[in-house]
């Protein structure tokens, strides 16, 4: 079925640059094609957007606010849809869709309908003695934003509604494999009275849509996320134009198990937190760390739950894990399994295609890996996949040191009984959040951003408001004095 790939200035259109097939995951078959976005679509976006912002921008904070929240009510409404079309196009379980990823973006919707109204920085005051000074947070214009594949719906929510409920307007740039869920998320907007051009959508490949957007001079700043390797390159590019830039990147959590540590509820999060959306979860636990008397136990425990996840249709509501978002992705996990096992690591469960899902599609078995070495590939490197690698440790100061032995620093969580380990680990992993005691869960109040080579900036909260909006100290003379003593310092002239 052909489709308008492009949302520009309110209105579906077509692109102007080369075709592309939307494909599902799961069955290899095509969802929609159309043609993709190339300069030509970047310029047409970006000129909607520049257009939009002096009206969008001048709005009230409640003003602003009451649309998003109507956009809220919108996106409740067509939940199911929303659901079925991010399911399908990601290749992830509906159940997952249904009950994770929707519902979040809706709460974070409704979230920044209210924030909008709550744009804070210092109380004004006389610093001076002379002058009252007071701050004003103003946003920057258009926000070019490009997303990866693996919550395309969530990444879409993340970037757009701070911006906009800033006062920014935004030229969102979906990974071209997953661009169906942020087309109805940008015409929800609309529909619920988002003026045009405030949101738009460029669907195309990095090279033919995202670097045209980060290069425009029209584009006040550049929100990415995506892997380390396409964000350096994003934000090399962007500092030649000294533009802000956001970055989001790979993640490499590790999840640590104190031997005082509930077993059974580690286990359980560990199976959760590693085979989430298939693994292609930035922030999905890859590396657990156990101490040695849990070790065996605990591999033992996280086998077992493995064999009972289910494979299957991602329509079908009793499926826990789906396939991945492409077999070119599948192939580049396996390979790393597959080095992980020539370099003699043992591959306890999975490692393979599994042999009842569509041959066309994407699946691969939750995978279990014990005997890796730290330094390896598996352990350092992101896997985006349904791996999960365990090493045991000795002492305390060896976990903490294991913990932060890769380049990420998205995430991570520790697992223990005793308030100061978690204490400690809270206080010394080197990450942008640190669970104790569970592992995934987040909530729209709470900010979202890595240390590290995991990037810098934070989506969701309040917090993002840092990086969508300028602060400007405003200086106002309160003496009405022509003569000030500070000028003696310059001039002496009577
Ligand atoms: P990529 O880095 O490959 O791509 C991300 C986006 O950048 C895509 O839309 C891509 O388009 C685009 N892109 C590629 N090249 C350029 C370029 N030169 N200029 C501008 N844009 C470009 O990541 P994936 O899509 O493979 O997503 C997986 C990665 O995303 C993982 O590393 C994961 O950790 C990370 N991620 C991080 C999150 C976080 O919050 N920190 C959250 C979710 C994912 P195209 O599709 O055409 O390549």
């Amino acid at each position: 079925m052909t489709v308008e790939l492009q949302f520009i200035g309110g209105a579906s259109c077509s692109g102007s640059g080369a075709p592309l097939s939307i494909i599902e995951p799961a069955t290899g078959a095509e969802i929609a094609s159309g043609a993709g976005a190339n300069a030509a679509d970047v310029e047409a976006a970006v000129s909607a957007a520049r257009d939009a912002f002096g009206d969008w921008a001048a709005r009230t904070p409640g003003a602003r606010s009451d649309i998003m929240h109507e956009w809220a009510r919108l996106l409740r409404e067509r939940a199911g849809e929303l659901a079925a079309v991010e399911s399908a196009n990601a290749g992830k379980p509906i159940r997952l869709a249904s009950e994770f990823d929707v519902p979040g973006t809706i709460d974070n919707t409704a979230f920044f309908a209210g924030a909008a109204r709550h744009l804070e920085g210092k109380a004004s005051a006389e610093y001076s003695g002379d002058h009252t000074s007071s701050i004003r947070r103003e946003p920057l214009g258009v926000i070019g934003s490009i997303a990866p594949w693996n919550y395309p719906l969530q990444m879409a929510a993340w970037k757009i509604l701070p911006a906009v409920a800033a006062g920014n307007t935004v030229v969102l740039k979906p990974s071209e494999l997953t661009p169906m869920s942020s087309l109805l998320f940008a015409r929800a907007a609309v529909d619920a009275g988002v003026p045009p051009g405030v949101v738009n959508i460029l669907t195309g490949t990095g090279g033919e849509a995202g670097q045209p957007l980060v290069e425009h001079p029209g584009v006040a700043m550049v929100s990415f996320t995506g892997s380390t390797g396409v964000g350096r390159r994003v934000a090399a590019t962007a500092a030649g134009a000294v533009k802000r830039v956001h970055l989001e990147l790979g993640g490499k959590a590790p999840f640590v198990v104190f031997d005082d540590a509930d077993l059974e509820a580690a286990a359980r999060g560990a199976v959760a937190g590693a085979l989430i959306n298939a693994g292609q979860d930035c922030t999905a636990a890859t590396r657990a760390y156990v101490q040695r008397p849990l070790f065996e136990e605990f591999v033992g425990r996280v086998a077992d739950l493995m064999d009972q996840v289910r494979l299957g249709p991602v329509s079908d509501p009793e499926t826990d894990m789906g396939s991945l978002i492409s077999r070119a992705h599948r192939d580049k996990v396996m390979g790393m399994v597959e080095r992980a096992r020539e370099s003699g690591a043992k591959i306890v469960r999975g490692g393979r295609i599994p042999d009842h899902t569509p041959e066309a599609g994407a699946y691969f078995e939750p995978t279990l890996i014990t005997g890796a070495a730290q330094h390896s590939e598996i352990v350092q490197q992101e896997i985006f996949g349904p791996v999960l690698v365990v090493l045991p440790f000795d002492t305390d100061d060896e976990a903490i040191e294991l913990a932060n032995d890769t380049p990420y620093g998205l995430a991570a969580s520790a697992w223990s009984r005793g308030v100061y380990r978690t204490q400690r680990a809270s206080r010394e992993i080197r990450a942008g959040c640190v669970w104790i005691n569970d592992h995934i869960p987040i909530v729209s109040e709470m900010p979202h951003g890595g240390y590290k080579s995991s990037g810098f900036g934070k989506d969701m909260s309040a917090y993002a408001f840092d990086e969508y909006t300028n602060i400007k100290h405003v200086m106002s003379d309160i003496t009405a004095v022509a003569r000030k003593p500070w000028h003696e310092v310059i001039f002496r002239a009577e």
